[in-house]
Order: C-alpha cells, then sequence, then structure tokens
C-alpha cells in the first residue's frame, strides 16, 4: 500500500499503487440546476459506442433522479452503507475510504450488482424526496419537496478503483490526458473492476466476455473535440476541458476556475476516495444540507450560495465560465472576459467562442404602428 495525496479529501489517504498523475487531467463540470432530464446525452453514448451485442443493458451516461433514482439499483445507496459513517471535520475527510475499508483479500470495498439491478434504469424518474400534500403546493426557495438530475458518466478518477482492483493490469490511465481504459487483449473478464468500482461504470460484456467502459470518447479528444454526451447536451449544462491540482490551478482555465477559484462545482461522494473529475453544481432549490453533503461533500452549501450570488448579482467572471458550456464543439482550455464579452480558446490560441455574457432584453410596444399590427410575442 502506497500514501497518496487527493486533495478532495484533503489528506494522503492509502492506495494500492503509487501516486502518478497524467501530464493533464480530462475533467468535466455538469450544473445540475440546467439539466432537464430530456437523456439525448444518454441517447448520444448509446448510439455511438453501446449498440453492439452483449452491451444492451449498459449505459456508459445515464440521467438519474435524485433522490429516488439510480442506475444500477440503489447503488449509491449499497456504497454507502458499506462503507459505514463518513465524518467530515471542517473540509477534511475523517473517515474511511472505500480503499482503507477493503476486506483483508480485496484491494477495494465493492460488491458486484446482479443482471437484474440494471434493468429499471428510469426508476424514480421525477419523482419529489416527499409525497405531496395540498398544503405543500406553495412557492419558496430552497423547497419543501425536491428532486434533480444528476447525469452520471465515468469519473475518470486519479485513484481508479476498476484500474486498482485488476490483478491482470488491464485498465490503465493514459497519461496525456488521464482517461482510464480497458485493454480488451489483456482482460479475461474475471469482473473484479465491476465490483470495485463504486460508481458502477465499468460493465462486464456477456458476448465479448471482458469489461467496458466510457472512453471519454477519446479520439475526439485527441482531435480537441469535446465528447458526444457533452457536445449533445440540451440544456448546456455541461462544460468539458482539463483540470489541475490546487496549487496548479489556472483562474483563466474554465475548469479550474469552476472548481478551485470559485468552487461552484463539486466531485460526486469524494468520500469514496477516488478524486473522481467530473465535478457537479450541487441544486439550488434542494432544502437538505445533509443530502447535499453526502453527495458533493462539505462544500455543498458554499457552491450554492456562491452561485446564486453570481446569478442574482454581477459576477461577470463565473457567469462568463459557466456561459461558455457547449458553446462550441472544441475543447477550451483557456477564457477572458472583456468588458460584458466572453471569449473561450483552444490549445492553438485560437478564439472558438466570443459572445456577450448577459443577452439583452428589448421590451417592444405590443402596437406596431409601421405595419398597423399586434404582436403576440412582445419581448
Ligand atoms: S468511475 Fe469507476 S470505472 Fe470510472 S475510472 Fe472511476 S473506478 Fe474506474
Ligand atoms: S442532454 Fe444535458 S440536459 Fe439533457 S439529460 Fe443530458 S445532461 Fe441533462
Amino acid at each position: 500500500m502506497a500514501e497518496v495525496w487527493n486533495w478532495q479529501l484533503n489528506r494522503t489517504m492509502q492506495y494500492h499503487y503509487d501516486e502518478v498523475r497524467p501530464r493533464r487531467q480530462a475533467a468535466a463540470v455538469f450544473d445540475t440546476n440546467k439539466c432537464i432530464g430530456c437523456q439525448t446525452c444518454t441517447m448520444a453514448c448509446k448510439t455511438t459506442w453501446t449498440s453492439g451485442h452483449g452491451q444492451e443493458y449498459m449505459l456508459w451516461n445515464n440521467v438519474e433522479t435524485k433522490p429516488w433514482g439510480s442506475y444500477p439499483l440503489a447503488w449509491d445507496v449499497k456504497a454507502l452503507q458499506l462503507l459505514g459513517p463518513q465524518h467530515w471535520d471542517g473540509d477534511t475527510y475523517t473517515g474511511d475510504t472505500i480503499f482503507e475499508a477493503a476486506p483483508e483479500d480485496k484491494r477495494a470495498l465493492g460488491y458486484a450488482p446482479s443482471d437484474i439491478e440494471f434493468a429499471y434504469p428510469n426508476r424514480g424518474e421525477d419523482e419529489v424526496n416527499v409525497s405531496i400534500t395540498r398544503e405543500k403546493y406553495h412557492l419558496k426557495m430552497p423547497h419543501d419537496m425536491w428532486f434533480f438530475y444528476l447525469p452520471r458518466v465515468c469519473n475518470h478518477c486519479t485513484y481508479p478503483a476498476c484500474l486498482e482492483s485488476c490483478s491482470r493490469q488491464s485498465i490503465y490511465k493514459r497519461p496525456e490526458d488521464g482517461v482510464v481504459l480497458v485493454d480488451q487483449d489483456r482482460c479475461r473478464g474475471y469482473r473484479v473492476c465491476y465490483e470495485a468500482c463504486p460508481y458502477k461504470k465499468i460493465f462486464y460484456n456477456h458476448t465479448t466476455k471482458v469489461a467496458e467502459k466510457c472512453v471519454f470518447c477519446y479520439p475526439a479528444l485527441e482531435q480537441g473535440i469535446q465528447p458526444r454526451c457533452m457536445r449533445s447536451c440540451i440544456g448546456k449544462i455541461r462544460s468539458f476541458g482539463y483540470v489541475s491540482t490546487p496549487d496548479e490551478a489556472r483562474d483563466d482555465n474554465p475548469i479550474d476556475f469552476l472548481v478551485h477559484v470559485r468552487k461552484v462545482a463539486l466531485p460526486l461522494y469524494p468520500q469514496f476516495g477516488l478524486e473522481p473529475n467530473v465535478y457537479y453544481i450541487p441544486p439550488i432549490h434542494v432544502d437538505s444540507d445533509p443530502f447535499l453533503t453526502m453527495l458533493f461533500g462539505p462544500g455543498a452549501r458554499r457552491a450554492i450560495d456562491t452561485y446564486v450570488a453570481a446569478m442574482e448579482g454581477d459576477d461577470r467572471e463565473l457567469l462568463a465560465a459557466l456561459l461558455l458550456a457547449v458553446s462550441s464543439d472544441r475543447i477550451m482550455t483557456r477564457f477572458s472576459v472583456d468588458d460584458d464579452m466572453v471569449s473561450g480558446y483552444t490549445d492553438d490560441g485560437e478564439r472558438a467562442v466570443h459572445m456577450p455574457i448577459r443577452v439583452p432584453n428589448v421590451e417592444r410596444s405590443p402596437f406596431d404602428p409601421d405595419l398597423n399590427v399586434y404582436r403576440l410575442n412582445t419581448t
């Protein structure tokens, strides 16, 4: 066992391999406040990567409704129950990770879902947290009753449990971008990765008898193009790029800005200890701080406050960084704000987008005297 630094836990932790970070780490930010649950991302991925034999049950990208939705069934409830109580002391996690809580004969604490547990990907969709009674129909923020959509892909973790658990070393993390891939020629289908990944984002193909998982559309990444699920997002909730460690964060890198500078984007279940690289802006309408802390760690309420203040005030940098989501197919690794405009730049310095941070509202009179007509749409 090696002692490695996990910045999301603000402490070192035990892991089977030494700390080796890629030259840069591919990462995404999902704004849960903007997701409309349309599942376009799910279908974009499905038709691109998992339409073959043995892949019928696989959704490398899925969108579940929290608190009740889950794919596979109750994946997070089961993982959390196995792990036992989880404690934070301020920003430092003082409980065990799944590596530290592993039984003696395993490298990570986990369980293997049965096939039937993947059969209900839409379970709990659009169901709210409590039963709705007449008196609950009132408007306030945050809401007594709530749900939100949680889109999920493989997190291309810094400390992947799938990789660590594989005794054949068939899973590797690319040094150039941190994408986690399975070498299907080496894989013998032992399925220990499937048991170890707490997010249940590695799958077993019953036809080819080997493991498969999200590849972050690496052929697109190599061309400077964002993954399919990101490009197809109708709600424009997804930002894609590269995340640094906190000590190397650049405030002109859109992902670093959201994760490290404004700290509005947080990892999912950081207490598992994998340092996942998909980050979430928590939902502002949810009234349960313990629930949000359980999902996103102790920074959840702080993230919401910063996000709401930006929407109501004039934090132009934060609005600009959020606006870049799905504004171009190309990966933007730098952004700048100039007066009321934001620009996003690719790796080679080319400007991919240039747009106003706030779109002006123009109010017109309902009556147009020039044409002597009334217009129904007056804004
Ligand atoms: S989310 Fe799971 S499958 Fe993806 S890298 Fe992490 S441990 Fe591996
Ligand atoms: S395409 Fe975007 S808005 Fe639609 S479900 Fe997926 S993440 Fe949400």
